[in-house]
């Protein structure tokens, strides 16, 4: 018989009843370490007293009205977003997925606008990760996502990570964007050199391509920036936002500039709860702490102090681990063994990770884990390396 839930997902056998920042408890009581932040999403760690501040007070304010009318969270939360970004313009969805599919139809509608109809075509690169809706998969294009859910949303093209030639060869005249993550997420924590963005962004400027962001997961702080391309010191013209934003309220977000946007005018998009006031007013506590530079500033120096113990680990466990990559909070480690196998003994260890592919363990913990909960972290991760140590030859 299927489940009263739908079988969708392969749940680990853990049951959360309370969040304390980076600390998870468990039905039974045992308190897990979290530095899965429910993917990258709990920027601010679980319950954090401003959050839940901004959504008891909006609570009992007023929750929901719909974009007819005039909504000053949404307006305010907008104002944050580009006084410290890129962009012009905002439109709030619930989810990252629902980015993708703005920052698609964005994109063709600016072509469309332009005169040319015929650039519609996004390039996507293998191994990306931009959700589960129509666009979101044909983006990404993986089998593992797309088989049997055919005919797909047509238009996309995908290179080889890291595959420069593939680029080069590229006709870009009848492309509308090219989409790619600063930092692949679900991919396996595999970061795009700062080089390749500054060139990616030379090929659009030089082409009029569209260079669209996904900053659903890197974004919001991750890397120690508020946004990871600001590492490279370039600006994309459509940006996907979602995860880390909401702190965990249902929010997404796509920024861009007036340019991208000047398509979308008045009822060629929309969405009911996209922007309502409980999401906003979370979002604009999340903003009002990571964009303040001395919480970036010590994100920056927390997060080489957990890399600088992580490569420790790696040397310390030669068997079980690779390597460590990633920037900021946003980290990888490369097995030796199974990755499923790491996340499980480390769950045995009561410390919360999450996999991803490429045989990697992704470390997304909350942005504001604590130099005492990184000592921590690295004690559970060694007891987990050392259970799947082999037996001495
Ligand atoms: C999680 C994620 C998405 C999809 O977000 P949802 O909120 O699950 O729809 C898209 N892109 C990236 C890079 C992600 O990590």
């Amino acid at each position: 018989m299927i489940p009263s839930v739908l079988p969708t997902y392969n749940r680990a056998p853990l049951s959360f009843v309370k969040g304390e920042g980076s600390w998870l408890i468990e039905a039974d009581g045992r308190r897990f370490l979290d530095l899965g932040a429910g993917i990258a999403v709990n920027a601010l760690g679980h319950a954090h007293p401003a959050l839940v501040d901004a959504l008891t007070t909006q609570a009992n304010t007023l929750w929901h009205v719909s974009n007819l009318y005039q909504i000053p969270q949404q307006q305010a939360l907008a104002d944050k977003l580009v006084a410290n970004s890129f962009a012009d313009t905002v439109f709030f969805t619930n989810s990252g997925t629902e980015s993708c599919e703005l920052a698609v139809k964005m994109a063709r509608k600016y072509w469309n606008d332009k005169g040319h109809p015929e650039r519609s075509r996004v390039i996507a690169f293998e191994g990306s990760f931009h959700g589960r809706s129509s666009a979101g998969i044909a983006a990404a294009g993986s089998q593992k996502m797309t088989a049997g859910f055919g005919p797909l949303l047509p238009g996309f093209t995908h290179l080889g990570w890291g595959d420069h030639d593939a680029l080069k060869a590229e006709d870009l005249s009848d492309v509308a964007a090219i989409l790619i993550e600063p930092i692949q997420g679900e991919g396996g924590i595999r970061p795009l050199p700062d080089m390749c963005l500054k060139g990616l962004r030379a090929l659009c400027d030089e082409s009029g391509t569209l260079l669209v962001l996904d900053e659903v997961q890197c974004g919001i702080g991750r890397t120690g920036r508020l946004f990871a391309h600001e590492w490279a010191g370039i600006v994309p013209d459509i940006m996907m936002v979602a995860k880390g934003i909401g702190g965990g309220f249902p929010l997404g977000a796509v920024l861009a500039t007036e340019n991208a946007a000047s398509g979308m005018t008045a009822g060629t998009h929309g969405s009911t709860y996209g922007g309502n006031p409980l999401a906003c007013a979370v979002g604009c506590a999340v903003m009002d702490h990571v964009t303040d530079p001395d919480f970036l500033a010590d994100v920056c120096r927390r997060a080489s102090l957990l890399r600088q113990r992580l490569e420790g680990l790696v040397a310390a466990h030669p068997d079980v681990l690779e390597g460590v990559r990633g920037s900021g909070l946003m980290l990888g480690l490369k097995c030796k063994v199974s990755n499923i196998d790491l996340v499980n003994a480390a769950y045995a260890a009561e410390l919360i990770t999450v996999p991803a592919a490429d045989n990697v363990v992704r470390l997304l913990p909350p942005l504001t884990l604590s130099d005492a909960e990184i000592a921590e972290a690295i004690t559970r991760l060694e007891q987990a390396a050392t259970a799947l140590e082999k037996a001495p030859a």
